[in-house]
């Protein structure tokens, strides 16, 4: 008997919803089953708020710069409760976008939880379907720390969901979510304390970045803890104790654990099937989404190997192009550029310094300048740009930037570094004045070579003394 649909996609995140998408544009009859919410994590609970959330805390402090600018904006007083409806009323509307976009291609839309019963057969709000294919495309939820108390501590799937702004606000994790959101409460004005475990925040980005990070936080007012952790918290009335690892303890109105994700596999009936799955629940895939049963298949952070949105989308589009149509779009997966919307942001594609000099040596520019917008607007705020070059081919291997708009700068770069650019073609490439993405064609001095060891690579204006007029900040013709 013929299968009720050629594909059953379960999970109508991004990666879900693109491969139900492209199948049924293909022609293949597909049926798709979320949930709680179209769009998945990063339209609810993920990158969409959290950048709406970021953009807001900008406002406030682009207010106080105005004033270096001649303006006398007054000091204003943030609406947390107006923020939240408004991005409600935009999460909505994306949530009714990718609906109506799931109709249109002609999918079968199911508004509830699908569980597997084999490898062909769900049950899908209650009733069986046959599948000849199926994808997973869960994605993956916040890990809820264990100490004593940790039931105290918000994660970010609440975040979004504050009633108001609290006025003490403690932070446990580096990684992305704790620093974006640090930036974030500490913009809107909450007084913020960051936790973490490493000597630096963001472990695996690259070491400048990482220090030039916390010198940023540190600088904007957020109180870092390194080497720390949260031994417990203690409700003291509407307030709470944070005893932290180190001995020190703080008071807060509201602690908020970051501290990673993990896939969402649990009750999902993958026994059932033989998919077979890692110790943390993630889906073991191998050539792209193949699982270890040959009709099911897993994407995005399900998988548990690059958790970013725009993975999971090519995941799921180039799996619908192989398993129903003519070949796809080749995507470059070894590079992927990241964001990471701290504040000040980071850009990053490629391989990082200690990265680049495990594989030989490295010849390495560095450059770190007061951004001209804070030549005027007095704010203690640097501007970090890196690029690792293969001393051999001269090739270049990463590109890493701290500063505003370093987000949109690296999407542009990673083309050229997917491309396989090399630092001359960086040099031959004319820069567009006055900008600050400039400066990485204008990069002439080479700072060190790694794997030498590391110098102290910056002077007491926060200069590197390799470093010549490109560290103007405006791109100074050479
Ligand atoms: P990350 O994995 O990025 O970071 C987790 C942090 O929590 C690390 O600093 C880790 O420390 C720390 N940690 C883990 N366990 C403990 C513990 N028991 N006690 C104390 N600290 C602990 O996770 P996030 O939650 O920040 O984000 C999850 C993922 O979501 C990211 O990895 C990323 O893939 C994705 N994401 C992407 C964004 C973007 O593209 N801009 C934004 C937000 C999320 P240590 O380093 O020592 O392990």
């Amino acid at each position: 008997m013929p299968c009720d649909f050629d594909l059953f996609v379960i999970g109508g995140g991004s990666g879900g919803v693109r491969c139900a998408r492209v199948a049924a544009g293909h022609g293949a009859r597909v049926a798709i089953a979320e949930a709680r919410f179209w769009g998945g994590t990063c339209v609810n609970v993920g990158c969409v708020p959290k950048k709406l959330m970021v953009m807001a805390a900008e406002y406030g402090l682009a207010a106080r710069d105005s004033h270096g600018f001649g303006w006398d904006t007054p000091p204003g007083r943030h609406d947390w409760a107006a923020l939240i409806a408004a991005k409600d009323r935009e999460i909505g509307r994306l949530n009714g976008t990718y609906r109506r976009l799931l109709d249109g291609s002609g999918c079968t839309a199911f508004e509830a939880r699908a569980t597997l019963l084999d490898a062909h057969t769900l049950e899908v709000g209650g009733k069986p379907v046959t599948a000849e294919r199926i994808v997973l495309a869960t994605g993956g939820r916040p890990v809820r720390p264990q100490f004593p108390g940790a039931e105290h501590a918000i994660v970010s799937d609440d975040a979004f969901f504050l009633p108001d702004l609290p006025r003490r606000i403690v932070l446990l994790g580096g990684g992305y979510i704790a620093v974006e959101f640090a930036g974030i409460f500490s913009g809107l004005g909450a007084e913020v304390d960051l936790i973490y475990r490493q000597p630096l925040p963001l472990r695996g980005f690259d070491e400048d970045l990482r220090e030039a990070l916390a010198e940023a936080m540190q600088a904007g007012g957020i109180r870092l803890h390194p080497a720390a952790t949260i031994a417990a918290i203690e409700p003291v009335g509407s307030a709470k104790r944070v005893v932290l690892s180190d001995g020190d303890v703080l008071e807060a109105d509201l602690v908020f654990a970051a501290t990673g994700r993990l896939p969402n596999t649990a009750g999902l009936g993958l026994e059932r099937t033989g998919v077979a799955t890692d110790g943390l629940g993630a889906v073991l895939v191998h050539d792209a989404a193949e699982t270890t049963v040959p009709n099911i298949y897993a994407i995005g952070d399900v998988t548990n190997r690059l958790n970013l949105t725009p993975v999971a989308i090519a995941e799921g589009h180039s799996l619908a192009d192989r398993l129903f149509g003519p070949a796809g779009r080749d995507w470059a997966l070894e590079a992927v550029a990241t964001a990471v919307f701290s504040s000040p942001p980071i850009g990053t594609v490629g391989l990082t310094e200690s990265e680049a000099a495990l594989r030989g040596p490295a010849d390495i520019y560095l450059t770190r300048f007061t951004p001209m917008r804070h030549t005027l607007s007095g704010r203690a705020r640097k501007t970090l740009m890196k690029l690792v070059v293969c001393q051999r081919t001269q090739r270049v291997l990463g590109a890493h930037m701290l500063g505003e708009d370093a987000p949109e700068i690296l999407q542009g770069l990673s083309i050229a570094i997917n491309a396989g650019a090399t630092k001359q073609d960086f040099d031959r490439t004319v820069g567009i004045h006055p900008t600050a993405a400039e400066e990485f064609v204008t990069l002439r001095t080479r700072t060190r070579v790694a794997p030498a060891p590391m110098v102290a690579e910056l002077d007491s204006e926060g200069t590197p003394a390799a470093m010549g007029a490109a560290g103007m900040g405006v791109g100074a013709p050479e």
